[in-house]
């Protein structure tokens, strides 16, 4: 019966935690459909013919300092102590980034690299991060400021985003700030890991519950009119409403996949190329578990402009314009009381998947009876 049903709509970490929460706390009946043929949005991952944990849409690492968060993943999985480390090619030398006193002795000759290290420790207070942005506002640190941000972020942010650093949001570089540390992790973050069985199991598991059904491979059209008692909508907002203001823009991955007949193809599950070739970075799926076989598989990350029916919706373009547009939705769905909006399309935010998680059980804390 829709009427003592929820209806969530997508399957993806956001869509299963909140279907979770509403089953388990509310006692509540939740339909949850996506589109794709399975859960797990772009979390997805398989096991493929080698026995290597294959992520179908890109490298996804869990991180995070949310105890809760945490705590809550670990009663559907148990994780990995895996930390995650990104090397980036720069002039031909393999280094870690993010940027930080380690890849400065990497790159630069040792009197150099002392030079800039003391330069960096007398200037900022120990174990900071600054955003690249910000380094470059200080005159005396300016080329090593514009080395870092022609040799690691200008390339690179030109093929994922079709623009130079400097002309988007400041936030989206200053996920990868430059350490002022030996830290050369990608996160910071206490707690870190892969889910031991791969994602798509672990958010398998958060769905299942018997107040939850999942229909898969169904398109909310058909479900819209229904009389649902609440509605969740973790798609894009302008979806939702039939594009009637306009599209909101996002860009969108292709991972072209090779296997290769050796055990490892590289020495890290991700390596990035900010200055060659066309894709930017190189993913290797076996290193997240530990996988052993005698064959690997990567996969080349080629950055697109999202077009609805060609490809998928991964990142939203956080700009002024955009962000107006998406405000203009979320007016719309003021008219509408059984309905919320959540997740990294939902939001038109860049959420990592702990962020997502948060955001779920806020969602949950805002439901009106
Ligand atoms: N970035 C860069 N060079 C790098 C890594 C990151 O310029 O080697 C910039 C780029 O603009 C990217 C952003 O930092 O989109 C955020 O990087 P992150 O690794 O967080 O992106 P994600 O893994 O979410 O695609």
């Amino acid at each position: 019966m829709p009427e003592n049903t929820n209806l969530v709509v997508g399957a993806g970490v956001s869509g299963a935690v909140i279907a979770r929460l509403i089953a388990e706390k509310l006692n509540e009946k939740v339909l949850v459909i996506d589109k794709k043929e399975h859960a797990g949005g772009n979390c997805y991952d398989y096991k493929d013919k080698n026995g290597i944990t294959t992520q179908k849409y890109g490298s996804h690492i869990f991180h995070t300092n949310s105890e809760k968060v945490w705590k809550f993943l670990n009663r559907f999985t148990a994780f990995n102590t895996y930390m995650h480390r990104v090397y980036a090619v720069i002039d031909g030398i393999e280094t870690t980034i993010p940027f930080n006193l380690n890849t400065l002795f990497d790159v630069f000759p040792r009197t150099m690299a002392e030079k800039f290290s003391d330069q960096l420790i007398d200037k900022f207070p120990y174990n900071t991060r600054i955003p690249i942005l910000e380094l470059q506002k200080h005159q005396d640190l300016k080329f090593l400021a514009d080395y870092i941000y022609n040799k690691v972020f200008l390339n690179y942010t030109i093929k994922q985003w079709g623009l130079t650093p400097d002309s988007i949001d400041g936030s989206v570089t200053a996920r990868v700030p430059v350490l002022i540390s030996k830290d050369s992790r990608y996160f910071q973050d206490v707690y870190q890991g892969i889910p031991l069985n791969g994602f798509a199991k672990m958010i398998e598991k958060i769905l299942e519950h018997p107040n939850i059904n999942i229909k898969l491979k169904c398109e909310f059209n058909d479900y819209r009119s229904l009389p649902y008692k609440r509605f969740f909508y973790t798609g894009s907002i302008d979806e939702y409403f039939n594009y009637e203001l306009g599209m909101l823009p996002y860009r969108s991955v292709k991972f072209k996949l090779e296997e290769h007949d050796r055990p490892y193809y590289q020495r890290n599950s991700v390596v990035n190329y900010p200055n060659n070739y066309d894709f930017t970075r190189i993913h290797e799926y076996k290193y997240y578990l530990n996988e052993i076989s005698e064959k690997t598989v990567i996969a080349k990350e080629y950055s697109e402009e999202f077009q609805l029916g060609e490809n998928e919706r991964y990142y939203p373009i956080v700009n002024t314009e955009n962000l107006e547009l998406y405000e203009n939705y979320k007016n719309l769905a003021l008219n509408y009381d059984n309905l919320y909006f959540l997740g990294r399309l939902g939001d038109y935010k860049y959420y990592d998947i702990d962020k997502a998680i948060i955001r779920a059980f806020e969602c949950f804390e805002e439901i009106k009876y």
